[in-house]
């Protein structure tokens, strides 16, 4: 069997930012332009009398992710620096090389050691058991990743921590809306991090967010966001800037009221493509258990060895058919120039390795139509056969 298939006319790209209908946008600058208040839209400025947009979305945030605490923020690298300076955390911070730099960078900008530790073979999340081992008497916390929006082993974790005194922080950028049998992702540890950048499903161009159990926290992770500045005359904390703007917290206000449109588009697109790459040797299609409310955020395939060719061969080979991948996540943060000489990196990584080589992020975005995705589907199949 030999087919001719025809390149796309137009790119497929691997996501699309979700954006809101540029009238209702509209309507909400126009009121944003009629306050004047463009941004310093927190608590702080709430309670001083000012109806903020940034307050709004706090507020539904908090309630749509199910956490008791939860502060906004300009990108989820600043909410998790600023979580981790928190807790005051120093020395080593045991963490995942399989994730995005930001995750490590976060730790280092703390001064904080980061000790890239292997994962789970089925979960691709940091492996329990390689964490203890890795624990020094400098190691002062754990930083999870619930990659691809796949939950850490959150029990383990919180067990190992409680027994050495450690902390627990996880990056939840890939895991809007993801619950564990009902229960909010960002309850889980000490603070959890979440990113609202235009790649994430839930965006406000640039943005993030950090949830934490004790609602009283609140009060010192927004002066730590706000330059540490309490009044006019009092500076308590060394803060950053970490603040979101009205504008882009209308834009989050607004794809809010479309996000559970987009996660349905998104759950008709990941069916079919399950249904069409699951028939197919060698292709493994990554989901979450039964339990866990899908994030919808990307769609991922391990290619193994079965399939006849590598994961290298699909991306270049969907290529020449416009279609656009993402070997998420290769190379392994253990092996960027910054990282790999450096103490963070102790031992060896084969499940990550194994896996930064067969990881392949398939296009997925609500604006995909149903017949792209399979006609994507079809030429992975037939690639054996086509030209
Ligand atoms: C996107 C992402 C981040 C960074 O979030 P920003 O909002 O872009 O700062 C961190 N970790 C992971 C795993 C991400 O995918």
């Amino acid at each position: 069997m030999i087919n001719q298939i025809e390149p796309f006319s137009h790119p497929i790209l691997v996501t699309k930012p979700l954006l809101p209908d540029l009238q209702d946008l509209n309507r909400m600058l126009q009121e944003i332009w009629n306050s004047g208040w463009v941004t310093n839209g927190g608590v702080k400025h709430f309670k001083a009398g000012h109806d903020t947009k940034h307050y709004q979305l706090e507020t539904k945030l908090q309630e749509y992710l199910k956490v008791p605490g939860f502060s906004l923020f300009n990108n989820g690298t600043t909410a998790l620096m600023v979580g981790i300076k928190q807790y005051l955390l120093q020395g080593e911070v045991i963490t995942t090389p399989f994730t995005f730099a930001a995750t490590p960078h976060s730790l280092v900008w703390n001064n904080i050691t980061p000790v890239f530790c292997d994962i789970d073979n089925t979960t691709l999340t940091i492996d329990p058991n390689e964490v203890e081992k890795l624990i020094t008497e400098k190691t002062t916390g754990i930083l999870g990743v619930h990659v691809f929006g796949m939950p850490c082993h959150v029990d383990s974790l919180m067990a190992i921590a409680k027994k050495y005194k450690l902390r627990v922080l996880f990056d939840a950028a890939h895991a809007f809306g993801t619950e564990i049998d009902g229960t909010g992702i960002g309850t889980y540890g000490d603070i959890t991090m979440f990113s609202f950048h235009a790649t994430k499903l839930f965006n406000t161009i640039e943005g993030g967010g950090l949830t934490y159990n004790s609602p009283e926290m609140k009060d010192e992770i927004e002066l730590l966001k706000d330059f540490g500045i309490q009044s006019e005359e009092k500076v308590t904390s060394q803060g950053l800037n970490g603040k979101l703007n009205e504008i882009q917290a209308a834009i989050g206000l607004l794809n809010l009221e479309i996000i559970d449109d987009e996660r349905k588009k998104r759950a008709l697109i990941r069916e079919i493509y399950t249904e069409n790459l699951n028939k197919i040797k060698g292709i493994n299609v990554f989901s979450v258990p039964n339990n866990v409310r899908d994030s919808y955020q990307y769609f991922v395939v391990r290619i193994t060895k079965d399939f006849g060719f590598s994961r290298d061969k699909v991306y270049d080979f969907l290529r020449k058919y416009n279609i656009q991948t993402r070997k998420y996540f290769y190379p392994l943060c253990s092996d960027f120039d910054c990282y790999k000489d450096t103490s963070a990196v102790r031992n060896k990584y084969p499940v990550a390795e194994k896996a930064a080589k067969e990881v392949l992020c398939l296009p997925f975005h609500g604006q995909l139509q149903l017949d792209e995705v399979s006609k994507i589907c079809n030429l992975i199949k037939e690639m054996k056969y086509v030209r």
